[in-house]
């Protein structure tokens, strides 16, 4: 019996319209993958009907928490279920999301920037790809300053909508100081798995990224940012490697919005194989 002691802190369910699979579906797979836990954080509703076709509406927010609460009473006593959500972070929007990361008990509030939704591509989208990056980086760092949320989700998913001009060692000048400024405000950044299988075929962040949020003590959480059930705990163990090789020892979760560290050797001996 393996000592189970991480959780799956990043995961969507069909009620975000462009995932599969049903929160008991997610569930299934974090047990079988070792996990202690599971956080459903599926994308928050917008008002305004900002990209209605990959989020939940208002009204559904309650089936969304009926949702979860039925499967953390299936689960109880060998899955802990946690509530969580993706919060695209608006600046325009921080009275509305203010309210909203107190619409539910939450586990854990994540702060994203998706520079391919329509309202991103409206208000912040230049044509001059240097200014994009350097638009996109600040908006980061505001995610952190706004204080709403525990954790960064994706810190650098940019890249992979300018893959021809990404280039790391330029892109340093807007990341360094957005760095700085997280690392001031306490909040923890995200290591997501799930780039692997993106234009730019790396996790966000990518491994100079990490090392320098590694130089300034930024509390790292991975996720895997599921959208089918399988994805659940993928490529942990080589999200475990790069941010050993880089110098953390510890990873990160948050229950009650609270962050608990466990040791990456902890972390790396809990998780199971999954045979498919
Ligand atoms: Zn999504
Ligand atoms: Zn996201």
């Amino acid at each position: 019996m393996n000592d189970r002691v991480l959780y799956e802190t990043h995961s969507h369910t069909e009620l975000c319209k462009h995932a599969q699979g049903s929160v008991k579906d997610y569930a299934m797979r974090a047990e079988e993958r070792g996990f202690k836990g599971h956080t459903v954080t599926c994308h928050n509703p917008l008002p305004w009907g900002w990209s209605p076709q990959v989020r939940m509406f208002e009204e559904q927010f309650q089936e969304y928490l009926d949702m979860i609460h039925e499967v953390r009473e299936a689960f109880a006593g060998h899955l802990d279920i946690l509530t969580g959500m993706e919060f695209d972070y608006v600046p325009e929007l921080e009275d509305y999301l203010l309210q909203q990361v107190t619409w539910a008990d939450f586990d854990y509030c994540l702060g994203s920037i998706h520079p391919q939704t329509d309202y991103y591509l409206e208000k912040y989208k230049v044509d001059d790809e240097v200014e994009n990056r350097r638009i996109y980086f600040d908006l980061i760092a505001k995610i952190a300053e706004s204080d709403l949320f525990d954790c960064v989700s994706h810190p650098d998913l940019i890249k992979n909508f300018m893959p021809d001009v990404w280039d790391i060692d330029q892109a340093m000048t807007d990341i360094i100081p957005m760095l700085d400024r997280v690392a001031a405000t306490g909040c923890a950044m995200e290591l997501n798995t799930s780039g692997i299988h993106k234009k730019i075929a790396e996790m966000n962040p990518g491994s100079e990224i990490l090392r320098e949020m590694q130089n300034r003590d930024i509390p790292v959480v991975i996720g895997s940012d599921a959208h089918i059930p399988n994805r659940v705990g993928a490529q942990w163990e080589e999200a475990l490697d790069m941010l050993e090789s880089v110098g953390y020892t510890e990873i990160n979760y948050f229950i009650q919005r609270q962050r608990t560290a466990v040791a990456i050797s902890d972390a790396r001996n809990s998780l199971l194989t999954v045979h498919v």
